[in-house]
């Protein structure tokens, strides 16, 4: 088990209070987990598990508040909601906007693990989100390091610090056996 690890503002990734309001949010397919502690790239992980799970792309995201607490967590939906947009990073960036009552989500940051696509790297954007972590690179759809770059566009008004490759083995392999299988 990854032990997580500390950020500079001094949250730990994967306290317990983190799992009880996801498990509260109602939109993760994550089944509350007892007393196991999870990184919030751990429990996007999870969502994305769970989303291939129901036959959708294996993708999951999370959005943590300023104060570390987690605020949404969601896997793709695109097959179950008939919807083109229900993309992991959507549906938590909606869930955590709903949270706040607020369409911006200053201050928070986005778990994903996959490169955010154009519109999703908009949606982002939009909302005002802090840093973005992601696992895995997509050079075939990803909008953040390939395509449309959407972060580099001087159309980009809000531009979140970005890191990624984070648990990029784990993201890519979940993706690799889920195109596999269908094939
Ligand atoms: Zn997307």
């Amino acid at each position: 088990m990854d032990p997580g690890f500390r950020r500079s503002d001094g949250w730990v990734g994967g306290s317990r209070p983190s799992i009880a309001l996801t498990a509260q949010s109602g939109l993760g397919t994550v089944a509350v987990m007892h007393e196991t502690i999870l990184s919030p790239m751990q429990l996007a992980l999870a969502e994305a598990e769970a989303a291939a799970a129901r036959g959708e792309v294996p993708v999951g995201a999370v959005v943590v508040s300023a104060t570390g607490v987690v605020l949404a967590a969601a896997g793709n939906r695109t097959e179950a909601d008939h919807d083109p947009s229900a993309h992991a990073e959507m549906l938590a960036l909606r869930a955590a906007a709903r949270r706040l009552g607020s369409p911006r989500l200053t201050g928070c940051d986005l778990y994903v693990t996959l490169e955010p696509c154009a519109m999703c790297a908009q949606a982002i954007s939009f909302a005002r989100i802090r840093r973005l972590y992601f696992g895995a690179r997509d050079p075939k759809g990803g909008g953040v390091e390939h395509g449309a770059r959407v972060f580099a566009q001087p159309t980009c008004h809000h531009r979140p610090e970005v890191y990624g490759g984070m648990e990029e083995g784990k993201a890519a392999e979940m993706l690799r056996s889920f195109f596999k299988d269908r094939r």
